[in-house]
């Protein structure tokens, strides 16, 4: 086999959370290899941003390649009860500043991570695709020091590189492999969904808004309008909801719980299936440790979140540029042991806690997000940041309010790095 050593870094998987740490990283003059397994542009779910991707995509450089894209343009959300009323949109310009924050986009993931691929290549990073890495690397001390990947144009090779990040998505290579992937047994939903061509659209600037569309039972239906008159539409329940009477075709589900809302129902009866039905049934796990002498794990790889707020894509880039920092640091101190991805831990973890506990609020019948606003119009702001994903702020009053409601959960032990040897000793 052979081996290489040219890179300081090597980041296995290209999705947003890669992208995002390897421009991230060359930018800052690092030598940096992404390895992918599949040739882009490749499908992939997860479509509508929130406002605060936006500071990680501008960093790396890839606000001018989205505001010349085809995307749709999201301003809004709108809220739909299943007998099809919908709330008035909340537009993001109200809170956020109209020329950045305010307006995301709604990606066709196929081009916005080609997208996201081709902004890495330019500033330097180096990307093999077709290359699916085999098994993470660890020195005589346990430390990672690359990879064994197994390339279409390369062949079998053992890269070397002082710092290997984990970017590989659910499959979460390094938290599977080290047992160290976590459930959350409260949040183990299924979703279904396709795509439509002609749907309806509502006007003017709600044409790009997202809409969560309720069904009963708390499930519910995400609706995003993208370029070339497609919808996104999917519905997310709880297995058990969605099989009852015995129905398992993604099909057959995916067109009972048309039904369940009106709104949905009239949106789509203009428009016809273009593509095939999907389901996901893998959901919300955590990786015990975001790091390892050497490694760091990001977006994804580190933990998934239910989308029902689309918070994959923000903690994706976020952790990606966050990792890239604590990396450039660890590199500049010639000390990659786990003690200096401390704060990288603090932050992800952060993020993740600050939405999982929305996540948990929204599944709560007992709890609606305006019956709390409207007792207390002062925390409006600050839900409004935390659904927006501005995450890394301390929300003790408001989840202190939604605890009067509905049990927060405890914060997971999860998150920070793995103890290096002496601590674990010691412990
Ligand atoms: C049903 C559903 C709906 C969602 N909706 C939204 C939404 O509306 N908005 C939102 O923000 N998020 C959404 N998400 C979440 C979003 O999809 C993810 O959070 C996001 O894609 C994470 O990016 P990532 O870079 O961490 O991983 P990925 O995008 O999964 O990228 C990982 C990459 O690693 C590659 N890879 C894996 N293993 C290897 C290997 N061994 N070697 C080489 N390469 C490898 C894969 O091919 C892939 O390209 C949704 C998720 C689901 C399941």
């Amino acid at each position: 086999m052979k081996t290489l050593e040219n890179f300081e870094v090597v980041v296995i998987g290209a999705g947003p959370a890669g992208c995002a740490a390897a421009t991230a990283l060359a930018q800052l003059g690092r030598k940096v290899l992404v390895l992918e397994r599949e040739k882009f542009p490749r499908y992939h779910i997860g479509e509508s941003m929130i406002p605060f991707t936006y500071p990680p995509l501008e960093r790396i450089g890839m606000i001018p390649r989205l505001r010349r894209s085809c995307f749709m343009k999201k301003y809004s959300v709108q809220f739909v009860a299943p007998s099809g009323r919908a709330s008035q949109p909340f537009y993001f310009f109200n809170r956020y500043d109209r020329d950045t924050v305010a307006q995301s986009w709604q990606v066709l993931r196929s081009e916005f991570d080609q997208m996201m691929l081709e902004n890495a290549r330019e500033h330097g990073v180096e990307v093999w695709e077709e290359s699916e890495v085999t098994e993470l690397v660890q020195d005589v001390t346990g430390a990672y020091c690359g990879v064994r990947v197994d390339s279409r144009e390369h062949g079998e090779v053992e890269v070397r590189a002082t710092v290997t990040v984990d970017a590989t998505g659910r499959e979460a290579i390094a938290a599977t492999r080290n047992a160290w992937r976590r459930g959350d047994p409260k949040l183990n939903k299924v979703a279904v969904w396709t795509y439509y061509e002609g749907a309806k659209r509502d006007p003017g600037i709600d044409e790009g808004g997202t809409t969560v569309a309720f069904v009963p039972d708390k499930g519910w239906f995400w609706y995003i309008p993208q370029h070339n008159n497609r919808v996104s539409v999917g519905v997310v329940a709880d297995g058990k909801y969605l099989t009852r009477g015995g129905l398992k075709d993604p099909e057959a589900i995916f067109q009972r719980e048309i039904g369940q809302n009106q709104w949905i129902q009239d949106h789509l009866s203009t428009g016809r299936v273009c593509d095939q039905y999907w389901l996901t049934a893998e959901y919300t796990f955590r990786s015990e440790y975001c790091a390892d002498s050497g490694l760091v794990l990001v977006g994804d790889a580190v933990g998934f979140l239910d989308p029902v707020f689309s918070s994959g894509l923000m903690i994706a880039l976020k952790t990606g540029v966050a990792a890239a920092d604590a990396i450039h640091g660890a590199l500049e101190a010639g000390d990659v042991s786990p003690a200096r991805f401390a704060e990288y831990g603090r932050i992800t973890r952060q993020s993740i806690e600050n939405m999982r506990k929305l996540v948990y609020a929204f599944y709560d019948p007992n709890v609606s997000f305006k019956t709390v606003t409207e007792g207390r119009p002062d925390l409006a702001d600050a839900l409004t940041d935390c659904l927006s994903g501005d995450v890394n702020k301390d929300f003790s009053a408001m989840f202190e309010v939604f605890s009067r409601y509905t049990d927060i959960p405890e914060e997971l032990p999860y998150g920070a790095p793995r103890p290096g040897p002496a601590e674990r000793v010691a412990a």
